[in-house]
């Protein structure tokens, strides 16, 4: 599912980008992959339920919903902003997450920040039951596991693999699996420094860095620029690209290129994590803002 880009870059580099996107028509990209060993073991541990976080836009809350509802298991997305709870209507995601049956519990910045402490966690037993948990973003050893097959051997060709990065799950499973002579480029969607020890955590290998440009202000920020860059990009290669996270790797690797950060020759694969459930949902906010709006059909 590699794709060649037929826009040609100075110093013969290349770009191919791999279309995880096309994975799944609902759990897209990565998140497929995150959840394909979690959903194993939820099943393996006999549990019925999954409860998980997201925030009011998440691709993961969409995907675990979906994932819940084609595996005949229940689903609770705990959603940070608790003035969301009249808005469901209104917001795409949480509209789709709710049409595939999962149940919400929303909760107040505050609150959300505590979803990791074992008090927060005892008391959503309390009220839910037991449940399969699987943190925010998706991100546990067993997502890793399944990000590790992202990459197969018919990309041992590449110099660069590149993708964008939310917890750093997806980027560490990428790292686990290249081989020596390959870079890993990471480019988070999010303002902080916090990610790079989140990713040590998880990988061995040193061939890999943290590009730190191209956040556009912090998560789910864009300016005119961007989707400007996003409605360009599909007219050239019909490729979609999501905001939140896709469309800023591969700005920030084109922009690098003009830089003349890669070697003459490089040949640079892009992993395409998905995400497009997203583009509604900021095209609603676009619009409000009278700005520009993303115009794919993806
Ligand atoms: C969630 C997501 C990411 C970030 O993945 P992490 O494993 O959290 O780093 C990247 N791209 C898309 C489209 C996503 O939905």
């Amino acid at each position: 599912m590699n794709q060649k880009l037929i826009s040609v870059f100075p110093n013969s580099i290349s770009i191919q980008i791999k279309r995880e996107d096309l994975l799944h028509p609902f759990v897209s990209g990565n998140k497929f992959r995150k959840l394909k060993y979690n959903l194993l073991q939820a099943k393996v541990e006999n549990h019925d339920t999954i409860l998980t976080f997201g925030g009011a836009f998440s691709n993961h809350i969409a995907a675990v919903a979906y994932a819940g509802y084609e595996n005949g298991i229940k689903t609770f997305g705990i959603i940070r902003g608790d003035e969301l709870f009249d808005q469901i209507d209104e917001n795409p995601t949480l509209k789709f997450a709710q049409n595939c049956g999962m149940l919400f519990k929303f909760v107040s910045r505050e609150d959300y920040r505590l979803k990791s402490e074992i008090s927060f966690l005892e008391n959503l037993k309390e009220q839910f039951g037991s449940f399969y948990l699987i943190p925010e973003g998706g991100t546990n050893e067993l997502a890793i596991k399944g990000c590790e097959e992202i990459l197969t051997k018919n990309d041992a060709e590449f110099d660069y693999i590149c993708c964008a990065v939310g917890t750093g799950g997806t980027i560490s499973g990428i790292i686990n699996s290249v081989l020596p002579h390959q870079k890993v480029l990471g480019f988070p969607a999010l303002k902080g420094d916090f990610l790079k020890d989140e990713i040590r955590n998880f990988v061995q290998n040193v061939n890999w860095e943290l590009i730190t440009d191209y956040h556009f202000g912090g998560y789910a920020k864009v300016n005119e620029e961007l989707i400007a860059f996003i409605n360009h990009f599909y007219t050239e290669n019909q490729i979609p690209l999501d905001p939140v996270y896709t469309a800023k790797m591969v700005f920030g690797v084109i922009d690098m290129i003009n830089n003349n950060y890669f070697a003459a020759n490089s040949k640079i694969l892009l992993i395409h994590t998905g995400g497009l459930q997203g583009v509604s949902g900021m095209n609603i906010k676009l619009k409000k803002k009278q700005l520009q709006t993303i115009a794919i059909n993806g």
